[in-house]
């Protein structure tokens, strides 16, 4: 921006010092009633926001400068889309209007930036708001060796509730492992230090909203120093912080960020909790995306694992699910806890429905107690956290009837803070207005003096008539009274004729038609008392309510912990609630090595197939069965069987029941899913080069206890090609002795299923497919076994390819089928459409009735006919022969 030469305005003077200050944000400078923009941000503002641009005087160059502007009033609807739209804005107020002389001093109280805008209509309720700080410390050199591994720190803190995390990670692995957690944790802000490595760090999250901040609020000492002010303690070793300088230095960063260079005061972040790698299971972002665990696949809420499973009757409970499902736990004890609790509340339907119930009352107590921490709670917010805690005394009779453990601790969390309750009842009228500006919230008999100044406004004729009253009866002047206007106030009007009974303390204020106005002391006292009442009314009862929201804020850490038990009481019974009513069961998981799933489902599909839904069996173990070959056509179901084991994994180690009617799960560090590119919608790049990268990204980091998921590897390319890549894929996984991960590798390549002939542990399975009458029909039955054919033609059959078509594939793929191997991929029919092939194939363009009755009942497995499947097949087969 170039600012005017020639003097400006003090107001534009003002104005371009806030600019200076904060170049990278938009100016709301508060003019009256309005917030202005000017300049560039009057440019972008407007287009930004659909506003009118106007211009105000000219500046230096005699060119009006851009001006626009909105209502403060309905500043939060135009502050939340800006920031939506990953603006920040520098708020800049009008101070101490009253007492300031000429020109009104202004000043950016707040800086909003999308991860520090708390406005309830920006936030999504089910959703955390995360603000990121990135940090990497470079290794120290060693002398005549390797220097150490960079550490990367990542600080995350969500402001609308004060929940504050850090994290550390080391090297490359580390660094991958951070760019992983970045996308799936999706902050609405990241705040770094602007070096290439962490940049690189932001790659696969491009939507993300950067601010670039100075590298010395990183500084890892006086990083430390914020941390331990902030959280008033000494040193940090109680939050597990000792010797994670990287940890230390982006969640100190981020504080000082926020307190230094923000002005914001952080009074509801009490705590900092510190989360290792290691601590839950590692579900990379590819992977979240192909289970759909969070979102579905076109990007909403809806259809996701998430809004599937999703139980809870709270807020709070629905954002700590989330969290839950993007870190299943890794600790035995951990998860058989959750699952004990969850049993019991599976069991106990009485008492999980009178739960469920109490707690539809208990609103969001996180953001409740954060809001009124912050100063921005009004008296609505202090009803609503009075009636959420209330509930607490019924929850607590509810719980103590049960018996499972964490049930029990988070029972013994729960505290009702009587005494808070008892003030803010005692104090706050039962309806309050939304704004304490807008009066009526302080109950009478809580203040003296705001008792005597409703008195005074509510009582103010009737004061007036007694002493007017009193006046006529002193003087004897019948027809004296006392008036009102605006410019003199109240007087006293006396007639003419009656002037000389006026007594010696009325002072006469002015003459008119008929007679004289006085006033007197009392008189004049009284008026002050009246007039000012209303307003002063207004400042008492925002004392008296700033007073209470201290108060409660001084129990803000007794607050959150009880909204934490709440949520996780709210997450336990929801996921009971849901375990019930979609007959899920209690896993078994153990620290052995076997994976077995009895009649398992997919928990989406499920819902949409109801009844139709196939439930299939899996087993999974190092000596005889570690990796299965899913071989069978399109569309299936092996791209829903892989995903079916990998939710029911996921689940259980979230602590839930799963789809099936049996689950032996044995405690896994990571689960990859990986889809093969043709099914990925082309992104620009080289979808089969991102196919490959993935699956060496699972080569690599794989584990013996990982679950390996991959459907149609390597069909993003040629299909020798593929094959071949596919093919030593999953001899890499079966052979490699480091790594033998449990797989299951989906494939429409039957030619794959000769590795399992070759190597120990590799078993070959099929989804089972029947033709009839040279259509396909899909079993979605998993069995043993392999399947001889892809089935392509039927399913492009199925898709309506023209019969012409779908016959002239036939006649090629006959060829093929014969020598392809040979004859290096070229098929032999493909130049001669009219030779009749040698040899019809089952598929072949003109097949006889004979021959096709004869081929499905070649086909038919009789020990796996149903009396009723068979007798519909025999009248099948005649109406056939009849036919043809
Ligand atoms: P593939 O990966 O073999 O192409 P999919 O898993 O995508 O097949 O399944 C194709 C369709 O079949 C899906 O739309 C799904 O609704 C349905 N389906 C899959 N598995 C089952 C099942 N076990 N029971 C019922 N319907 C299923």
């Amino acid at each position: 921006m170039s600012s005017p030469t020639r003097a400006p305005t003090p107001a534009m003077r003002q104005y371009l010092e806030a600019k200076r200050q904060h170049p990278d944000a938009i100016v709301f400078f508060r003019m009256g009633d309005f917030y202005e923009m000017f300049y560039e941000d009057a440019l972008v503002a407007a287009r930004a926001l659909d506003l009118t641009l106007t211009s105000r005087s000219k500046d230096a160059s005699g060119s009006g400068i851009p001006m626009c502007g909105v209502p403060h009033h309905a500043a939060a609807g135009y502050l939340t889309r800006l920031v939506e739209q990953g603006f920040r804005v520098a708020v800049c107020e009008q101070i101490d209007t009253r007492k300031a002389k000429g020109i009104v001093r202004r000043e950016v109280v707040r800086v909003v930036s999308p991860g520090t805008f708390t406005d309830a209509s920006y936030l999504d309720e089910r959703e955390p708001s995360f603000l990121m700080g990135l940090v990497v410390l470079a290794g120290r050199e060693r002398t005549g060796g390797e220097p150490d591994p960079s550490r990367y720190g990542m600080a995350l803190l969500d402001l609308s509730t004060g929940e504050f995390m850090t994290t550390e990670y080391t090297g490359a692995v580390g660094r991958q492992a951070l760019a992983d957690d970045v996308a799936t944790l999706r902050p609405r802000e990241v705040l770094l230090a602007s070096v290439e490595e962490l940049r690189s760090v932001l790659a696969d999250s491009p939507a993300t909203a950067v601010t670039n901040v100075e590298p010395w609020l990183f500084d890892v000492d006086r990083a430390r120093e914020a941390l331990t002010r902030q959280l008033g303690t000494e040193g940090l070793d109680g939050f597990g912080l000792r010797d994670r300088p990287a940890a230390v230095a982006a969640a100190g960063g981020l504080l000082r960020h926020l307190r230094e260079t923000q002005k914001m005061q952080l009074p509801h972040v009490r705590n900092v909790q510190f989360r290792q790698t290691s601590d839950a299971m590692i579900i990379d972002p590819p992977t979240m995306k192909h289970l759909e665990v969070i979102v579905s696949n076109d990007g909403s809420r809806a259809g996701s694992l998430l809004a599937e499973i999703d139980g809870t009757v709270t807020t709070m409970g629905s954002r700590l699910l989330r969290d839950w499902l993007l870190r299943p736990l890794v600790r035995l004890e951990r998860v058989h806890n959750r699952l004990d609790a969850v049993e019991e509340f599976a069991f106990r339907s009485i008492e999980r429905g009178k739960l469920r119930e109490v707690l539809k009352s208990v609103q969001d107590l996180k953001r409740l107690v954060a809001r009124t921490a912050t100063g921005s709670a009004g008296p609505r917010d202090l009803l609503a956290l009075l009636r959420s805690l209330a509930a607490i005394p019924r929850i607590r009779l509810i719980l103590d009837t049960l018996e499972a453990p964490l049930t029990g601790s988070l029972t013994a969390e729960l505290d009702d803070l009587p005494a808070i309750r008892e003030e803010i009842e005692a104090t706050l009228v039962n309806e309050p207005s939304a704004q304490v500006r807008d009066g009526g919230v302080i109950r009478d008999g809580v203040d003296p003096e705001l008792d005597e100044l409703r008195a005074i406004s509510r009582g103010g004729k009737e004061q007036i008539a007694a002493m007017e009253a009193a006046e006529r009866e002193r003087t004897g002047i019948k027809s004296l009274k006392i008036r009102f206007n605006r410019v003199f106030g109240y007087f006293i009007e006396v007639s003419r004729t009656n002037l000389h009974a006026v007594p010696d303390d009325y002072h006469r204020k002015q003459t008119i038609a008929g007679g004289e106005r006085f006033v007197t002391q009392a008189l004049k006292e009284y008026e002050e008392k009246v007039l000012g009442a209303d307003e002063r009314i207004i400042e008492r009862e925002l004392a008296l309510f700033e007073a209470l929201r201290a108060t409660v804020a001084a129990e803000t850490l007794r607050i959150q912990t009880s909204g934490h038990a709440l949520a996780q009481l709210d997450v336990l019974a929801g996921l009971a609630e849901t375990a019930a009513v979609y007959d899920y069961t209690k896993p078994h998981v153990h620290d052995g090595d076997e994976l077995v799933i009895t009649e398992g489902r997919h928990p989406v599909v499920e819902r949409h197939a109801g009844h139709n839904f196939v439930p299939n069996d899996v087993t999974l173990d190092a000596a005889t069965q570690q990796v299965i070959l899913l071989t069978g056509p399109n569309m299936g179901g092996k791209s829903t069987y892989l995903r079916q084991c990998a939710l029911i994994v996921l689940l259980a180690q979230v602590g839930s029941f799963v789809p099936a009617s049996r689950a032996k799960i044995p405690l896994t560090d990571r689960i990859f899913a990986r889809v093969g590119a043709s099914d990925n919608i082309a992104q620009g790049q080289s979808t089969f080069m991102v196919e490959m990268q993935e699956t060496a990204n699972i080569l690599r980091n794989a584990t013996s206890r990982s679950l390996v998921l991959l459907d149609e590897i390597g069909r993003g390319t040629a299909t020798y090609d593929g094959l071949s890549i596919a093919w030593a894929v999953a001899e890499h996984l079966a052979t490699d002795p480091a790594v033998r991960p449990k797989t299951i590798f989906a494939t429409h390549y039957h030619e794959l299923t000769d590795v399992a002939d070759a190597l120990e542990g590799v078993v070959n399975y099929q989804v089972v497919a029947r033709e009839w009458e040279d259509q396909i029909h899909f079993l979605r039955k998993v069995e043993p076994g392999r399947s001889d054919r892809s089935y392509g033609v039927q399913v492009a059959r199925l898709a309506g390819l023209p019969e012409e078509t779908v016959a002239r594939a036939n006649q090629i793929l006959a060829g093929l089928e014969r020598d392809e191997l040979s004859r290096g991929g070229r098929p032999t029919l493909t130049t001669a459409t009219n030779d009749p092939p040698p040899q019809l194939g089952l598929f072949a363009a003109a097949p006889t009735v004979e021959t096709v009755v004869a081929a499905t009942l070649r086909e038919i497995d009789v020990n796996r006919l149903t009396p009723i499947d068979a007798l519909t097949l025999l009248a099948e087969l005649k109406r056939t022969l009849e036919r043809g």
